[in-house]
């Protein structure tokens, strides 16, 4: 055999065939490759192959069988299989890549279009919100181009100039329509704006007068002129704006400041002429300021403002401090008063300046939440009205109290008429002298009341006071109503038994005083109601009538010394305005206090309070 095949020998397999004949193995192999001489060649082939002993009855090895069964073909296709196989799976995994970069960049284009999209979206709605915007605020475009001469102006534009919207109108058209005053103005500022020195800024306010409508407009115009690299403009587009509205305001608002200044100036004049003194506190910052007049009447020292609101209260009277006080603290208590500040008090003299009296009237300005901001006001001087007042009392004070004497023995003669008549059965003559009395006796209250309103100017009302109950006075007062009211229905509420320490003919003064208004100031038949009521430490006796009322403006002043509203009813109701001055005295120096509330047609209720005795 290896004679045969020595290439065969060569490689090993006579060794194995050799191993096989020895020791009586089998031996398989598949797809052995060999190299056999073919055609004189040596070529590669492939065998599956066995070596079988072949063994007799003793068990010796007598030969070996060899079976070949050539497999070049199949293991080279296999071969070549698995090599496309591996190429196969590289492309795989090439294209498996490259489908990922695919993959990827698909995405990447994805998001780029979305990114896009959204781009353009958000330029639609900016577009179209400015558009709204435009619209809203109705303003109008327009565009010249330059170079090919050619105008574009929208819609709106058209209509500020007064054309209807379908009106087909060249541009160059509404120099025509422009005001004449203002058209130079303008032609001036587009002349600049061409020119690049302006940057191409363009901004002009006009009038116009409406092509079809005839309508007088105010337009403002803005734009911008856009310029080549050799500074010459090529486009100009802008705005157009009706502000004919904002013109108009802005001249009423310009009307009003010269009114206003106008106003000033009289208010100037008028505060010169009255020589006014004024206050401005500025009740959050804290900052107090009293002009020059305000300062030199009171002798304060020259200074713009202070910071103690108190600085003006060392120089005054420290008799009228507290009620001065009292009047600030109730002016700039939110809900009461209004803010109303109207007060009389007296100055202290300074550096060779006598005692004054003023007046002061203010208003405190409260913000939305009723915290007080501002205090305002004005001082006047009326010492010479008070003078005057002092010696229109003192005559009264005089005359009063000169006629009382005769007016005493004039009644004393008249009592004694009347006893002689009496005596003599004379009728006649009694019934006169009583009618005489009952006159002098008119005549001698109406004297006690001029004579109380001098004494009250001078302070010197005289209170004796001592406890008594409040229940007696009213059944006083119950009492001589019945007796002498008639023309109306006085009803007396249930009060209780409460001891107060007073003067108590005074304060019946007082009592009757209200019941008699009620009774002079409301129709006849109407009801008066009194009642006197425990609050707290007060008690608080009511006259309500369903009379005539008192005007808010009048409200203030009705306890004022010679006070009476101004009406019709002053030709028909008597009176001097001396009796509610009287009752707030006599209220005031018991330490109590009195007041008002009424509705003009409705009725009005007046009211005092004094302190329970302890
Ligand atoms: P007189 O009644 O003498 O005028 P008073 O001092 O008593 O003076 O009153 C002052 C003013 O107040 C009156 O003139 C009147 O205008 C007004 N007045 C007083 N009481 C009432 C009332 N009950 N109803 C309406 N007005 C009144």
């Amino acid at each position: 055999l290896s004679d045969v095949l020595p290439d065969i020998c060569e490689q090993g397999f006579f060794a194995l065939l050799n191993q096989v004949y020895t020791a009586g193995k089998e031996y398989h192999n598949a797809d052995c490759k060999t190299q056999l001489m073919v055609d004189g060649q040596l070529q590669t082939k492939y065998f599956d192959f066995s070596f079988k002993p072949l063994i007799d009855a003793q068990g010796t090895i007598y030969g070996v069988v060899n079976t070949a069964v050539e497999t070049t073909e199949r293991t080279l296709f296999a071969q070549q299989l698995q090599q496309v196989n591996q190429e196969l799976s590289a492309l795989n995994e090439e294209f498996q890549a490259a489908n990922e970069e695919l993959l990827a960049t698909n995405e990447e284009l994805h998001s780029m279009h979305n990114q896009r999209d959204s781009l353009h979206r958000g330029l639609a709605a900016r577009e179209e919100r400015l558009r709204f915007a435009m619209n809203a605020a109705r303003v109008g475009t327009w565009d010249l181009d330059i170079q090919n001469n050619l105008v574009s102006w929208d819609d709106r534009c058209k209509e500020l100039y007064g054309f209807s919207k379908n009106d087909i109108v060249p541009y160059a058209e509404v120099l025509r329509y422009m005001h004449p005053d203002d058209a130079p103005e303008v032609n001036e500022a587009v002349q600049y704006a061409l020119t690049p020195a302006s940057d191409g800024f363009y901004d002009v306010e006009f009038r116009t007068i409406g092509a079809e409508d005839g309508k007088l407009r105010w337009l403002y115009c803005s734009g911008k002129a856009f310029f080549d690299e050799h500074g010459k403009a090529y486009r100009f587009s802008g705005i157009a704006q009706d502000i004919t509205e904002q013109k108009q305001q802005e001249e009423a608002l310009h009307l009003a400041h010269l009114k206003l200044k106008e106003k000033e100036e009289q208010l100037t004049t008028a505060k010169e002429a009255a020589q006014l003194g004024l206050f401005d506190w500025d009740l959050v910052n804290k900052v107090y300021k009293w002009d020059a007049r305000f300062r030199q009447l009171y002798g304060m020292p020259e200074q713009d403002s202070f910071d103690d609101s108190q600085a003006a209260f060392k120089h005054l009277h420290p008799d009228d401090v507290p009620r001065i006080k009292a009047a600030v603290l109730l002016s700039q208590t939110y809900g009461k008063s209004d803010g109303v500040y109207d007060i009389e008090y007296r100055i202290l003299p300074f550096s060779g300046n006598p005692e004054r009296w003023v007046r002061a009237i203010g208003k405190t300005l409260f913000d939305s939440d009723g915290t007080p901001v501002r205090f305002i006001g004005s001082v006047l001087d009326i010492t010479e009205q008070k003078r005057q007042d002092q010696r229109r009392i003192d005559f009264i004070g005089i005359v009063s109290h000169e006629l009382r004497s005769p007016l005493t023995s004039l009644n004393g003669y008249l009592q004694m008429l009347q006893l002689h008549a009496a005596k003599k059965d004379d009728q006649f003559t009694g019934n006169i002298a009583a009618k005489a009395r009952r006159q002098s006796d008119r005549m001698a209250g109406m004297i006690t009341g001029f004579l109380d309103v001098a004494r009250a100017g001078e302070g010197k009302i005289q209170i004796q006071s001592k406890p008594f109950d409040i229940a007696e006075l009213i059944k006083a007062a119950e009492e001589e109503s019945l007796a002498t009211i008639t023309s109306h229905k006085v009803i007396y509420h249930p009060v209780e038994h409460v001891m107060i320490n007073a003067d108590q003919d005074k304060i019946e003064q007082v009592l009757i005083n209200f019941i008699n208004n009620a009774v002079k100031y409301s129709p006849q038949a109407t009801t008066i109601n009194v009642s006197a009521v425990q609050q707290d430490q007060h008690i608080r006796v009511c006259v309500k009538d369903e009379g005539m009322g008192i005007a808010a403006k009048d409200l203030p002043y009705v306890f004022d010394r010679f006070y009476r509203v101004d009406g019709e009813h002053l030709k028909t109701v008597k009176g001097f305005g001396i009796g509610l001055y009287l009752c707030r005295e006599i209220i005031e120096r018991h330490g109590g206090r009195l007041g008002v509330d009424s509705v003009v047609g409705e009725g009005s209720n007046f009211w005092f309070e004094i302190p329970v005795a302890n």
